[in-house]
C-alpha cells in the first residue's frame, strides 16, 4: 500500500489538478459539425488537443488516434490497465446560476461547470493517477494506459474507432458513473409494432391517439381525438380511472369532438416505476369507453392487453422475468400513435441477463401475431457482467474502501456505460452516489475532495495491477 506516499503527493499537487481540470472546462465541446480531421467538430477536437498537451507536460507517452481518442501511457511495457474516460459534454441550457457553464468557478470546495463530472474532471483524476505512479518512481512490470474519448455522449463512434485498431486490456475501468463498482449492466430491447386495418366509420369512434416522443423516456403526455361520444360519459370515465392511474385527464367538445389529454409524470425508461405512463393510460382508459366495435379499437384493445397501465414488468406481455444478479426486466411501452387506419407503438425494455431472443423477443413476436400485429425486426442487446468475485474487482473494491473507509460493493444498473461492450471492462467512480452533481444539467459542479480521493484510489488500483 502507498497511501502515505499518495496522500503526500496530493496534498502538493492538487492546486496543479484542479488547474487542468478548469483548463479543460472552458472548451465547449459538445458534439458539432465534423470538419477535416475533426470528427466531432472544433471543440471536441481542442478539448483532446488540451489534454495531450497536459499529457506531455506530465510526461506520459501521448498517442493520438485521428482525434477520436488520444491515449497515455505510464511505461511502454505490456499493458495490465486501461482506464477509460472521455472529454466531450453534452450541450448546454440558458438556466445555469452560478457561473456561466463553460468558465469554471471553485467555490466552497466545488468545482462548476460543464463537464466538472461528466467527465472532465474523472479524466484528469485518471491522468493525474497516471502521473503520480510515474512520479513516485515505483517499479512497474506493467502498462497502464489512460484512454480519453470524444463521443461518449452521442453514441461512442469515438471508443469503436480506437479499439478497431487496439486490443482490450486484461482489465478495464471507466470512471464516468457513481462509486463503488458498476459491474452488471443490463440488456436492452426495444423495438416498435404496427398495424393497420380499413378505415373505422361506425360511431361512437377514436379518430386519434398521439402520445410520448422518445422511447426512452415514459411520456408524461397522451392525447386523443373522440366523435359521437357524449362529453359527460367520458368525464365519468375519466374520474373513475384517475385515482388508480396517478394520471390526471382532461377533457373538453369542440366542433362535435372530445378532445382528451392525459398528463402523466416523466422518467426515465429504465426506471419505469418513477413515473406515472400517460400513453398506457389513455389506451386503457379509452378502452373503458362504449366505442362501436371494430377492427381499430379491437386493435386497441388487444395493445391494453399487452401493455396494461401500471405493468413495467412486462407480466402480461409474457417476459417477466428476473435474475439474481442483474435484477429484473423493465419494459416502458413509451409510444404510440393510432388513426383511423393504423397504429404505431414503440416500446423500451431493459433485460436481465438470463434473457436471449427466444424468451424475449420471439414471445412478444407471438402475442403481437396473435392480435395481428407485427412487430419491428430490431435485435437484442445482451446484456454485461464482469464477476464479482474476479480479482479485478476485487481490487477495485479493495482501493475503495481503504481509502473511503466505506464498504465497498457492486451494484447493477439499467443503462449502458462506455464499458459495455468491453469484456473485462467495468465502471468505477467517481460520483459519490449519495451526491447529486447535476450532471447533464444546470450548474453541473464537481466536490474537489472526492475528485483528489479518486485520483488517489486509481493510483493504488495502477500500484495493484501493474506491479
Ligand atoms: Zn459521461
Amino acid at each position: 500500500m502507498y497511501q502515505k506516499q499518495l496522500e503526500e503527493y496530493f496534498a502538493a499537487h492538487q492546486a496543479q489538478m484542479v488547474e487542468d481540470i478548469c483548463t479543460l472546462i472552458r472548451i465547449p465541446s459538445d458534439r458539432q459539425e465534423p470538419k477535416e480531421g475533426m470528427p466531432f467538430g472544433e471543440g471536441p477536437a481542442k478539448a483532446l488537443e488540451a489534454a495531450m498537451e497536459i499529457g506531455r507536460r506530465m510526461g506520459l507517452q501521448v498517442t493520438d488516434y485521428d482525434h477520436y481518442v488520444a491515449t497515455f501511457d505510464v511505461n511502454q511495457q505490456e499493458r495490465g490497465l486501461d482506464i477509460l474516460a472521455h472529454l466531450d459534454v453534452v450541450p448546454v441550457g440558458d438556466d445555469w446560476t452560478v457561473t456561466a457553464p463553460f468558465s469554471p468557478k471553485v467555490t466552497q470546495g466545488r468545482i462548476y461547470g460543464r463537464g466538472a463530472a461528466d467527465d472532465k474532471g474523472p479524466a484528469m483524476a485518471a491522468l493525474w493517477a497516471a502521473k503520480a505512479v510515474k512520479d513516485l518512481g515505483i517499479p512497474l512490470s506493467k502498462n497502464c494506459r489512460v484512454i480519453l474519448g470524444t463521443d461518449e455522449e452521442s453514441g461512442s463512434s469515438d471508443i469503436r474507432h480506437y479499439y478497431a485498431k487496439e486490443p482490450e486490456a486484461p482489465a478495464t475501468f471507466s470512471p464516468d458513473a457513481d462509486f463503488p463498482v458498476i459491474n452488471v449492466e443490463k440488456g436492452s430491447y426495444s423495438s416498435d409494432f404496427t398495424a393497420s386495418w380499413e378505415e373505422d366509420k361506425q360511431l361512437p369512434r377514436i379518430l386519434s391517439v398521439k402520445g410520448g416522443f422518445r422511447r426512452n423516456v415514459i411520456p408524461d403526455r397522451a392525447d386523443a381525438v373522440l366523435e359521437g361520444i357524449r362529453l359527460e360519459t367520458v368525464n365519468d370515465a375519466c374520474r373513475a380511472f384517475e385515482a388508480q392511474s396517478g394520471v390526471r385527464f382532461y377533457a373538453e367538445e369542440k366542433d362535435g369532438k372530445i378532445f382528451l389529454s392525459a398528463q402523466g409524470t416523466a422518467a426515465h425508461a429504465s426506471t419505469p416505476e418513477m413515473g406515472a405512463n400517460a400513453v398506457t393510460a389513455m389506451v386503457e382508459l379509452l378502452t373503458r369507453l362504449p366505442m362501436a366495435d371494430s377492427e381499430g379499437f379491437r386493435k386497441l384493445c388487444a395493445v391494453q392487453r399487452i401493455f396494461p397501465h401500471g405493468d413495467w414488468a412486462g407480466k402480461a406481455a409474457g417476459v417477466q422475468m428476473e435474475d439474481e444478479v442483474s435484477g429484473a426486466l423493465t419494459c416502458a411501452f413509451s409510444v404510440f400513435e393510432y388513426s383511423l387506419t393504423g397504429l404505431r407503438g414503440m416500446f423500451d425494455s431493459r433485460v436481465p441477463l438470463c434473457a436471449n431472443e427466444q424468451n424475449m423477443r420471439d414471445v412478444l413476436e407471438k402475442a403481437m401475431n396473435e392480435q395481428g400485429m407485427q412487430l419491428g425486426n430490431r435485435k437484442m442487446n445482451p446484456g454485461h457482467h464482469v464477476p464479482a468475485d474476479s480479482p479485478f474487482i476485487q481490487t477495485l473494491l479493495r482501493c475503495y474502501e481503504q481509502y473511503t473507509g466505506k464498504k465497498g460493493k457492486c451494484v447493477a444498473i439499467g443503462g449502458g456505460t462506455y464499458t459495455h461492450h468491453l469484456k473485462n471492462g467495468v465502471a468505477f467512480g467517481c460520483a459519490d452516489p449519495e451526491v447529486d452533481n447535476h450532471m447533464h444539467g444546470a450548474d453541473e459542479f464537481a466536490v474537489i475532495d472526492q475528485l483528489v480521493m479518486s485520483a488517489k484510489i486509481f493510483a493504488e488500483v495502477i500500484l495493484s495491477l501493474c506491479r
